[in-house]
């Protein structure tokens, strides 16, 4: 950002936006022994990598590297919600107890609510999700059917005082998600919100490199058959769930769609559950054991997400009405869709690595080329790496350069590590023959090539 001495602001500066990053002055701890307390594959990578930090039970610090993937998942996030005509806007993390109690569930919530009093005395709570603020928002500001559709969202830090935070950011306390919300005229309407949010949701977790299978999940005291949760095929998992092997074989790709268009919606929802998928709280034996044997499939899995289409249940106590065509005045239908964006960080590692480190999926790596020198200080080979650092940059991408005096060893050790898509190595010796090498973080495989066609190579 440039303040010149007028004192106004010229905007941003394109220049900024791709910083060379240079291995010996990134904040990298990378640590060589696996952590005694990581149960999990993702956790211990996580830590490894040096990702992130426990502050305390639950709750995280995100470091360089952790942050740089979070910020990623969250703008795939905003992109696909905003595609779907969903609005961004961000609420507060502290809430006023009282709009809790006119909802009725301050006192239901229990005790992942974190109770928080300020000095006047005032009942504070910071936020497990938002329904009560969003329907507040809305019902000061709009009063007719003509408003609507509308759909808001935000990707906030959320809190819930788990009883057993665990796996690392898998399950904190406090935790990254997007949570939005839709207010339509009617249940017709509501249930279209509903399915843009399903399909949107499937184009954000095939971004991520992730397949993500909506299954019927449990109403809970309202019921209904209007809730999905998305599950990512985990062994680590903590939902137990039950499916058609068949559903596997759907990807929504990329192919158009209209988020106007009810029919066009309704058909992908129609699509992606006409097959046996469920949670184990909705899993009913009798329906899946009419599944062909070889088909049937009981495994594990990591909620990534949910969809809910609740009706009236805050617009009615809340008093969150509109006016109808016809002058009536009645409650708007609501739903609230929620993605666990920091969450989505450990299942993209559970179904993404191998022995050696994170297999980052293209949407979504840190950086997307390491480039190794394995001569640091030979004026060859640092001038080789500085122009395919510059190269790379001018085409767009990210890549880390690690310009440290170390062994090949441990350089090649700490990339495999933290799982770039791609590495390129320069030496001498392929200085010599005027190549350099391009290696797949996926396949392991290497290839010689002169730099020109490395930075070709990569997307
Ligand atoms: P879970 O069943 O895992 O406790 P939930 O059903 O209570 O999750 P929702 O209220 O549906 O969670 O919240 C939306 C999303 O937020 C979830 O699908 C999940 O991906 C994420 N999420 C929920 N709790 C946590 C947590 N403690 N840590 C990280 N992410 C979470
Ligand atoms: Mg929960
Ligand atoms: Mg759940
Ligand atoms: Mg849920």
């Amino acid at each position: 950002l440039v303040w010149p001495k007028t004192g106004r602001y010229t905007g941003p500066n394109p220049k900024r936006e791709r910083v060379p990053m240079r291995l010996s002055r990134y904040f990298l701890p990378v640590l060589k022994e696996t952590p005694a307390e990581a149960q999990i594959v993702s956790h211990r990578y996580m830590l490894r990598a040096g990702m992130i930090k426990q502050a305390s039970a639950g709750i995280y610090s995100w470091l360089p590297l952790g942050f740089k993937v979070l910020k990623n998942i969250e703008r795939i996030v905003h992109e696909e919600q905003q595609r779907a005509g969903h609005i961004p806007m961000l609420m507060p993390t502290l809430q006023s107890a009282d709009l809790w109690r006119e909802s009725g569930r301050y006192d239901d919530y229990g005790q992942e609510m974190l109770r928080i009093k300020d000095r006047h005395d005032r009942d504070m709570l910071y936020g497990p999700t938002n329904e009560e603020l969003i329907t507040d928002i809305f019902r000061s500001y709009v009063k007719s059917y003509r408003d609507l559709p509308l759909t808001l969202y935000h990707i906030q830090w959320k809190f819930r005082d788990e009883i057993r935070p665990r796996f690392g950011i898998m399950r904190g306390r406090e935790f990254l998600m997007k949570d939005g919300y839709n207010f339509d005229l009617t249940k017709e309407d509501a249930l279209h919100a509903y399915n843009r949010h399903l399909v949107s949701y499937l184009r954000s977790y095939e971004r991520m490199g992730l397949q993500a299978i909506p299954m019927r999940a449990d109403g809970g005291p309202i019921g209904g058959d209007y809730t999905h949760e998305f599950l990512v095929l985990a062994e680590t998992g903590e939902s137990e769930v039950f499916y058609d092997s068949e559903i596997t074989d759907l990807t929504f790709g990329d192919r158009e769609i209209d988020y106007d268009n009810h029919a066009e919606c309704q058909a992908v929802l129609e699509e992606f559950t006409s097959r046996y998928a469920r949670t184990d709280e909705t899993h009913d034996a009798a329906i899946f054991n009419e599944i062909p044997e070889d088909r049937r499939r009981s495994a594990r899995g990591i909620e990534v997400g949910q969809i809910f289409y609740f009706g009236t249940k805050y617009s009615e106590p809340m008093g969150a009405t509109v006016q109808g065509p016809d002058g009536s005045q009645a409650p708007v239908h609501m739903g609230s869709h929620g993605i666990g964006v920091s969450r989505l960080l450990g299942a993209i590692i559970e179904a993404s690595h191998d022995d050696k480190g994170i297999i980052w999926p293209e949407g979504v790596t840190p950086f997307h080329a390491g480039i190794v020198n394995l001569r640091q200080g030979d004026a060859a080979c640092d001038a080789a790496c500085e122009g395919l650092e510059k190269a790379l940059i001018a085409k767009g991408l990210d890549p880390l350069y690690d310009d440290r005096d170390e062994r090949a060893g441990a350089k090649f050790a700490t990339m495999d590590l933290i799982g770039l898509p791609w590495r390129i190595t320069v030496g001498p010796r392929g200085l010599d023959k005027g190549v350099v090498e391009l290696t797949s973080r996926r396949t392991g495989k290497s290839e010689e090539m002169t730099a020109e066609a490395a930075v070709e190579r990569l997307v």
